[in-house]
């Protein structure tokens, strides 16, 4: 069945639909391409057609370009991938020119059919970029839709014509936002900001009548003396646009997002030349990102292994398991969290704590959300009821008998722990799964208390629940496959993305973030400028920097967890020298934000000043300070050679789990694609002789493990050795 579909009407309106068979969402193929290209090409040629309107059957007009079409052109182009790329980037432009300047004479600009889009619901990356080609978009007044070019979120940028003509269309600084940031709007926004022409109940009928109005359909930038709203580089207000997005972008991603500096350089250098030319330029800068390691690894890791994770890559193969009902214990920061996102999805809530006071208190802070999110209008009012209703707080165990799923997060006391699983067991049914959102105890050693320990398991939220969209699920020792189940069509259910890890100590997001943090603490202690850390780590993509990462975890959790390990691991421990400036930090007082004192000074308000001089004056300066690649290698090697001890000892089953994990985890330098795409990308062979180097300078902690040395020496890569392709063959 075809993708594309044509109707003409008697009108002599030709509808051309777009409905990809079994899919919930229209994506672009190559195929398709053809096929929306000939139905115009036919629609064109026909002398009892007077125009078109390009639509979709579904109630979305399209969600883009599959991305995994994108990630084999290149494969399949031989040993000249980037020209496979660039006459593939060439095609497109060539289809939808054609159809923006269909049958109009060159010189005049007479003739050609007018062409609508009709967008009933979200129309996002080529979804968008075709509209634009047509020569009016009207949009369905729907406020649920998405409208805009997401694919600098993936480290691409729209090379369907989107970037040139959209900076035609509103000028380069109104047009950053959506193009920088992939900022999406709903439609009437989208019109008010100018990027589609008409809002209304009934799109079809009034792109119906446009058409057979006769309407001027020539572009601007296709007519004389076309100037590119608020100027071109050379005019002086445009001159300021440039500047001032160069310094932005180049603010905002310290440089290391290869797909902002080609998005700008195609726009600045679009800017000064005709519209074809412009179009060609855009191909080049496209064709150069997608060739860019740090694309290819981002699309991979936040586009087609995220995907797959979240349809259930890593889930057995039983029944469905869908959640009618969970029961929440502990209505504290996390639990209330949990309640929220559980309720959001349409899931029955029980939400238990100690007494009805601490168990409203759970449920305060849902009813805050939504007030927030309808004064916003983010949600209606009737919504924001309907989801506090499914919420019932209560201290009684006994309402929790009718639920399939809970999940537990009480107190980080085992003997807590142990104590709510004992009493919920005494009230559930025989099936229920139980679950643990301890972030530190190991879910084996916990499952003791359980009387059905195959049916008990780790849900590892991040915080804040509502914002972090990672969920790390744990297996024990003795968790067994219907409980995977569960968590993972919970964790759908709610919308996150999930990973599935064997128990270990700190599981694996914080087993690798928690070595960073110390790093950045160990080089304050050895005299490393603060600013050279923080600076450092952002600079390599890292969104915050290790002493503000603790400022905003706060210091009496490192101690906690500092005192924890050194009792679990005795004279094996290894962090003397950090807890060293943890119990000092602790000492004075200084907690971090919520002290509103840390590594960095706060004003009575909270808000963030610089790094503090106190911690300087502790920490004296040494006069000879590392070079910049010297502290970022330290802060990412003691990341990732964790990664890589997790995946050594069975912790993780996945590398697409560690890479996406990462990301969503604990924000790893995402243009990257994660730890193991990092390596990857570096080599085996020089990661491992960077950590050998690395530890005879400063210790065992970055001793190669066995398994990165063995690969360094046949020279493998992560993804060729544990990639998904690897693991069918
Ligand atoms: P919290 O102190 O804010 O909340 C704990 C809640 O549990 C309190 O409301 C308390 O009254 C309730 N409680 C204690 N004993 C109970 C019992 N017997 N029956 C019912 N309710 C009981 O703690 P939190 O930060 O929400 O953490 C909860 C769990 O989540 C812990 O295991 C923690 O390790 C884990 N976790 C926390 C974070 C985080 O960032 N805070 C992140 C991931 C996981």
């Amino acid at each position: 069945m075809a993708d594309f579909t044509m109707e003409i009407g008697a009108d002599g309106v030709a509808v051309i639909t777009w409905d990809v068979p079994n899919k919930s969402m229209n994506v672009l193929t190559r195929e398709a391409m053809d096929e929306v290209h000939e139905l115009t090409q036919q629609a064109f040629a026909d002398d009892n057609v007077k125009g078109l309107i390009i639509t979709s059957g579904k109630d979305t007009f399209a969600g883009g370009m599959d991305l995994n079409v994108l990630a084999k052109i290149a494969q399949e182009s031989g040993d000249n991938p980037a020209q496979g790329l660039f006459d593939f980037a060439m095609k497109g432009h060539g289809l939808l020119r054609s159809v923006e300047r269909n049958g109009m004479d060159p010189k005049t600009n007479k003739g050609g059919k007018p062409v609508a889009a009709v967008l009933p619901g979200t129309a996002l990356g080529i979804g968008l970029e075709m509209p634009l080609a047509c020569h009016r978009i009207f949009a369905k007044n729907n406020p649920k839709a998405k409208i805009g070019l997401p694919e600098i979120l993936v480290g691409i940028f729209p090379g369907g014509g989107g970037t040139t003509r959209l900076v035609r269309k509103l000028g380069a600084m109104a047009a950053s936002p959506f193009l920088l940031e992939g900022k999406l709007l709903s439609p009437d926004k989208a019109k008010s900001a100018g990027i589609i022409d008409e809002v209304s109940d009934d799109p079809m009928a009034d792109a119906r009548a446009w058409v057979l109005s006769e309407p001027k359909i020539v572009k601007p930038w296709d007519e004389k003396g076309y100037k590119i709203p608020g100027g071109a580089p050379y005019h002086p207000a445009g001159f300021m646009t440039f500047v001032g997005a160069s310094a932005m972008v180049n603010g905002k991603t310290q440089g290391v997002y290869p797909a902002a500096k080609a998005l700008l350089s195609a726009v600045y250098e679009g800017a000064m030349v005709p519209f074809d030319t412009a179009l060609k330029i855009e191909a080049r800068y496209f064709t150069e990102i997608l060739m860019n390691p740090s694309s290819s690894a981002m699309i991979r890791s936040l586009f087609v292994n995220k995907e797959a994770l979240e349809k259930g890559a890593s889930r057995p193969d039983v029944a469905d398991e869908k959640v009618g009902k969970v029961g929440v214990l502990g209505a504290g920061m996390m639990g209330a969290g949990i309640a929220l996102v559980s309720a959001q999805a349409g899931i029955e809530v029980v939400l238990v704590d100690r007494d009805q006071e601490a168990a409203d208190r759970g449920k305060a802070y849902v009813a805050d959300y939504t007030a927030k999110g309808v004064s916003r209008r983010k949600i209606t009012q009737d919504k924001a009821d309907a989801m506090l209703a499914r919420i019932n707080a209560t201290p009684d165990y006994d309402a929790l008998a009718d639920c399939d799923l809970i999940i537990e997060a009480v107190f980080e006391d085992p003997a807590v722990k142990a104590e709510v699983t004992a009493k919920v067991e005494a009230v559930v049914s025989e099936d229920c799964i139980f679950a643990s959102n301890t972030s530190t105890l190991p879910i084996s050693q916990l499952a003791t208390a359980s009387k059905r320990p195959e049916q008990f398991i780790g849900i590892h939220f991040f915080s804040p629940v509502e914002k972090m969209l990672l969920v790390e699920i744990i297996k024990g020792s003795q968790t067994g496959t219907r409980a995977v189940a569960k968590a993972l069509d919970y964790v759908r259910q709610i919308k996150k993305t999930p990973i599935v890890v064997n128990d270990a100590r700190f599981f694996y997001a914080n087993r690798c973030i928690i070595p960073y943090i110390n790093e950045g603490m160990r080089l304050v202690a050895e005299g490393v400028s603060p600013a050279l850390v923080e600076n450092g780590a952002r600079m390599v993509g890292m969104p915050l920097g290790p002493l503000q990462l603790v400022d905003e975890t706060s210091i009496d959790l490192g101690a906690k967890i500092a005192r924890a390990t050194k009792a679990a691991m005795g004279n094996d421990y290894p962090d003397g020298a950090v807890d060293e400036v943890i119990f000092w930090m602790e000492a004075e007082g200084r907690l971090g934000r919520k002290a509103n004192a840390g590594f960095y000074d706060y004003d009575e308000k909270g808000k963030r000043q610089g790094l503090s001089e106190v911690v300087k004056a502790k920490y004296p300066e040494a006069e000879d300070q590392p070079t910049l690649q010297e502290v970022q290698h330290r802060l990412l090697f003691a990341q990732v050679l964790e990664a890589v001890r997790a995946l050594e000892e069975d912790v993780l089953e996945d590398i697409r789990e560690g890479d996406v994990g990462a990301i969503l985890g604990w924000g790893f330098a995402p243009w990257s694609g994660g730890p193991f795409s990092w390596l990857d990308m570096i080599g085996t062979p020089y990661a491992a002789a960077r950590a050998d180097e690395l530890a005879e300078t400063y210790g065992d902690r970055f001793a190669c493990p066995p398994l990165l040395k063995e690969m360094a020496a046949k020279g493998q890569s992560f993804y060729n050795r544990f990639g998904p392709e690897a693991k069918a063959a």
